[in-house]
């Protein structure tokens, strides 16, 4: 292991070097993290951050759900929250405390049980609600800053703020605030629901996703976002890729906006699939696909 560049005293989380990021995203490709933090807790992670050298590239990872991480791996420190921040409990006046490691389908099973209602939708996304707020994860018509009363953010000095939707520029799977400045927690607004029904409209938005989705297999769900008024899934299929490899990157024959890794896939054809379908949309159909999975990393 070569000199740690920052002082790890008084720490209680853990620090490895050459972490491979294959075995932290969903697409299981990746190279190696340079540095790869797992906090133990929200002050840890602050006193971590207070730490590293202003100059040191700082990247977020929850379950990487929607990730793309490059052969080359990520330069500076990766800080898991996946499974780490992970404290979630009731408040006052239908509001639900969530950290940002917890998982998206926890904080729906965790609201049902307690007799609240508005998070159904997030049973079937992957991934932490770290994750989704970052990306304003959506199913079935609701996305998830519309739950959203409050956040907690952590800066890159480990300076703690709480911010609020005015802070953000929120769109459709796209949310841009302050620059250096992460998710620890969010407050959600719900309201009072009859459990058992919501119990079983869980249950039923699981089984849709089962039929349409290549469930069991390696992926990041929805690779392109869906172009106004049409289906990014509709145009891929309509234009022939359904099947097509690159290597062991294949998209699905079930679901044509995803992409399959069946093994052993390579980010780089990865990224050669999704460059050959961005193009030829573009030639067949003049419509600009823009992924909605973040590629990250060095080539
Ligand atoms: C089978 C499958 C189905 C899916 N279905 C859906 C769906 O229906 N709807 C949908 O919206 N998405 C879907 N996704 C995509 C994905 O699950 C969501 O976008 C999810 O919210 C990502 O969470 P994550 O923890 O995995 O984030 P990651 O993939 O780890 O990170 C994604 C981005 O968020 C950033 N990030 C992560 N945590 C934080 C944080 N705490 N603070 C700031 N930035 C952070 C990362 O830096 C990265 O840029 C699906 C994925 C799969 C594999």
């Amino acid at each position: 292991m070569s000199k740690i560049p920052f002082n790890c005293n008084n720490l209680s989380g853990k620090l490895r070097q050459n972490e491979p990021m294959s075995k932290h995203t969903t697409w299981r490709v990746g190279g190696a993290a340079e540095w790869f933090y797992e906090p133990s807790n929200v002050k840890d992670l602050s006193h971590f951050l207070q730490q590293l050298p202003t100059n040191m590239p700082i990247f977020w990872l929850g379950l990487g759900s929607n990730l793309l991480v490059r052969d080359g791996g990520i330069k500076g420190v990766v800080i898991l929250t996946a499974g780490l921040l992970n404290n979630i409990r009731l408040l006052d006046n239908h509001q639900l405390y969530v950290e940002a490691g917890v998982s998206s389908a926890k904080v729906a099973r965790f609201a049902v049980r307690e007799q609240l209602a508005g998070c159904e939708f997030l049973a079937g996304i992957p991934g932490t609600f770290g994750g989704a707020l970052a990306m304003n994860a959506g199913a079935w018509g609701q996305t998830t800053w519309e739950l959203v009363k409050e956040v907690a953010t952590l800066d890159n000095q480990g300076n703690f703020h709480k911010r609020s939707e005015m802070d953000y520029a929120i769109s459709y799977r796209s949310v841009k605030g302050a620059k250096n400045e992460w998710f620890t927690a969010a407050t959600l607004q719900l309201t009072a629901n009859n459990t058992q029904q919501k119990t079983r409209q869980i249950r039923d938005l699981l089984k849709q996703r089962n039929e349409s989705q290549p469930i069991g297999l390696a992926n990041a769900g929805s690779v392109f976002r869906n172009p106004v008024g049409d289906y990014a899934a509709r145009l891929i299929e309509k234009a022939g890729w359904k099947g097509h490899c690159v290597g062991e990157a294949c998209v699905s024959e079930k679901h044509a906006n995803f992409i399959i890794n069946h093994g052993g896939a390579k980010a780089v054809e990865i990224e050669d699939l999704i460059q050959q379908i961005t193009v030829s949309i573009m030639k067949n159909y003049g419509i600009q696909l823009i992924p909605e999975v973040h590629i990250v990393g060095e080539y």
